[in-house]
């Protein structure tokens, strides 16, 4: 992995992601176009993600739908907002219409929300299941068992759609150790491809960020959610 430069401007720290998912596809034989950078902008002010779309990104991610809704209407209509924190399901209806992406659906409870609320509004949302591959207490998303489950329960919901698997791997030191997580997330969508389910894909794995994105990418995340890499740390 390439050193995190703090003396880097934004150019080169979106420059140094992008030679890292160059090095990570050169190696395992994958397609650079096949992995997707999402610009993880959570606390940052809009004149930061305002440069980050001058350079290039259009994928934006948030946690909290306050922040994405206000950053959304500042922000220029071709962004591709994407849900990456925990939601509650009474914010749900806020962002129904605005977000690309769910990343962190993790109960039929939420899913049916996001199907009832999108239908209101004729849309269908696109929704990735979270997966606690490390079985983290403190962290949210389901087990590996419950996934297939849940996965069955969702795919006959009428305006939801599930796209692929999310997961949040332990913050580690050294990536390596995060990589069996990543290869069992893999593993885990081609099981439930397997499964045949009707109206659902498993074209989306959205894993790594800035710490363990190149190793994610070696073990075939086509989503990769990079915060402090492009934007510098977060002090709130
Ligand atoms: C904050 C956050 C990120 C980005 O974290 P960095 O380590 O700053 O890259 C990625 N995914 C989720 C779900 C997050 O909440």
């Amino acid at each position: 992995m390439a050193e995190y430069n703090v003396s880097l401007g934004m150019e080169e720290k979106i420059g140094q992601v992008k030679e890292e998912i160059r090095r990570a596809c050169e190696k395992t034989g994958r397609k650079e176009e096949d992995v997707t950078l999402i610009a993880v902008s959570k606390t940052k002010p809009v004149s930061m993600l305002e440069e980050a779309y001058r350079l290039g990104c259009r994928h934006f991610g948030e946690n909290k739908v306050q922040e994405l809704v206000d950053k959304y209407g500042q922000m220029p209509s071709d962004v591709k907002w994407h849900m990456i924190g925990h939601l509650q399901r009474n914010k749900v209806k806020y962002i129904v219409d605005k977000v690309f992406l769910i990343h962190s659906v993790d109960s039929l409870r939420l899913a049916e929300e996001i199907s009832k609320e999108a239908g209101k509004k004729g849309v269908t949302v696109h929704i990735l299941v979270e997966v606690n591959l490390a079985g983290e207490e403190t962290k949210f998303g389901t087990t590996r068992e419950e996934a297939i489950r849940l996965i069955r329960e969702i795919s006959i919901l009428p305006s939801v759609r599930v796209e692929g698997l999310m997961t949040i791997a332990p913050y580690v030191e050294n990536p390596e150790k995060n990589r069996q997580y990543f290869a069992d997330l893999y593993q885990l969508s081609v099981d439930i491809t397997n499964e045949n389910i009707d109206n659902i894909s498993m074209d989306i794995l959205s894993m790594g960020m800035t710490g363990d994105y190149g190793v994610a990418v070696e073990e075939g995340a086509t989503y990769i959610r990079v915060g402090t890499g492009i934007f510098g740390e977060r002090h709130f």
